[in-house]
């Protein structure tokens, strides 16, 4: 930890963790570009022997993301999913999650395609109903594992509530905190076990690399997590290492115009009668607005919307000129996606639309453009897409 032992996370973006090198006086940390390290022993050496077990770059963003979370230890993998693989590791044949049902795309792939090969097993619930939670915990169950706002209905779980159900069963509780990032919640504080991040998303913020977190508060856990990042080897490179520490740096800064551009897209759009919903934890009328002020400082910067019949996407896609048609978020840019067809098509058509993803629901990634430019640009594409 740095001995900059400061409460307010603005700072800590840009001082926590090592936040420079002690060497030179470098402001930043550079880019130990190195596979090894000389020893002058067997075994002694100055911390670091390899660099899938630890390198001075990835060590600075690790101890930078685990002081954000206010969590003590954190581990940098090469994507989302690299954290998320290494996390579901900790798991036996014949343990089963208990997981949120409108759960990231790949997460859900992952589990569904990948780990029930290895008798890891999982059961999709809507983490929102707290009852259906404790419903669904049976013997085998060894954790929880929730998405909250999840992805991409913006449905709000009770971080602390399911913290302890989790508790109460012997259970470890899982958040993927990607769509908030610590700037706006920080699940650990509520007695989560352990925190996920995509950190392709907001962290990195500008749309330029792949990357995942995991962060721990407790010593054992980290340890267990510390063995399989090593020994499954899914590591962030140096260079991705350093340019997520630059992209955290302006975190603060981004949220609070990405948060704010996304209230005013909100406002604008629910104008527009052709918007038959819109899914934003920010809005009052949002059945989980209560909770979500409880544990966020915002309601984030991501909005889906469910168009009125009578709409033909592409011509919306065709119509569109600040805001991309991509899959991913987070970045300064916005993006638009359609869920049924894009990010969430990997889910069978049958639980996708049970869950609420139908074809008429669209996903923005609101950016740090012109806030009145953005909503122009999304009203004028849904008023051209009218059939
Ligand atoms: C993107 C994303 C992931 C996967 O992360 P990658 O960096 O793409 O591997 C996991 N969870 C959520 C919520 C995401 O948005």
């Amino acid at each position: 930890m740095s001995e900059f032992k400061n409460n307010n996370i603005a700072t800590k973006l840009i001082h926590g963790g090592i936040s420079k090198d002690e060497l030179t006086g470098a402001v930043n940390v550079p880019i130990y570009q190195t596979s090894t390290y000389g020893q002058t022993l067997p075994g002694q050496h100055k911390g670091y022997e390899y660099s899938r077990s630890g390198n001075p770059t990835r060590k600075a963003l690790e101890e930078l993301i685990a002081e954000l979370e206010n969590g003590t230890n954190g581990f940098a993998f090469a994507s989302g999913l690299a954290a998320i693989s290494t996390v579901l590791s900790l798991f036996n044949a014949g343990d089963e999650l208990v997981v949120s049902n409108d759960v990231y795309g790949g997460t859900f792939r992952l589990l569904d395609k990948v780990f029930t090969r290895f008798g890891i097993k999982y059961t999709q619930v809507n983490t929102s109903d707290l009852d259906a939670v404790k419903k669904a915990i049976n013997g085998n169950v060894k954790a929880i594992y929730i998405e909250t706002p999840s992805n991409p209905l913006l449905g709000i779980t009770d971080i602390e509530e399911i913290a302890k159900i989790a508790k109460e069963n012997g259970l470890l509780s899982i958040v993927d905190n990607t769509f908030y990032t610590p700037y706006i919640q920080r699940p650990l504080d509520f007695g989560i076990d352990i925190v996920i991040h995509s950190a392709t998303k907001y962290l990195g913020g500008h749309s330029d690399l792949i990357a995942g977190l995991v962060v721990v508060k407790n010593e054992e856990l980290a340890q267990r997590i510390g063995f399989l990042q090593n020994a499954i080897g899914a590591i962030l490179e140096p260079f991705d290492s350093f340019l997520l520490i630059r992209g955290i740096k302006t975190l603060g800064v981004r949220l609070d115009r990405h948060v704010s551009n996304a209230e005013y897209v909100v406002e604008e759009l629910s104008k527009l009668e052709d918007v038959k919903k819109i899914y934003y934890p920010g809005l009052e009328t949002h059945p989980g607005y209560e909770i979500n002020k409880k544990q966020a400082s915002s309601g984030g910067a991501m909005i889906s919307f469910e168009l009125t019949e009578g709409h033909d996407s592409n011509k919306l896609f065709e119509s569109l000129k600040v805001i991309t048609l991509a899959e991913s978020l987070g970045g300064v840019e916005s993006l638009i996606e359609h869920p049924a067809s894009m990010t969430h098509a990997s889910i069978p058509k049958e639980i996708r639309e049970a869950a609420g993803l139908g074809d008429g629901l669209f996903r923005l990634s609101v950016g740090i453009e012109d806030a009145k430019e953005i909503a122009d640009d999304i009203i004028t594409a849904i008023k051209n897409a009218r059939i």
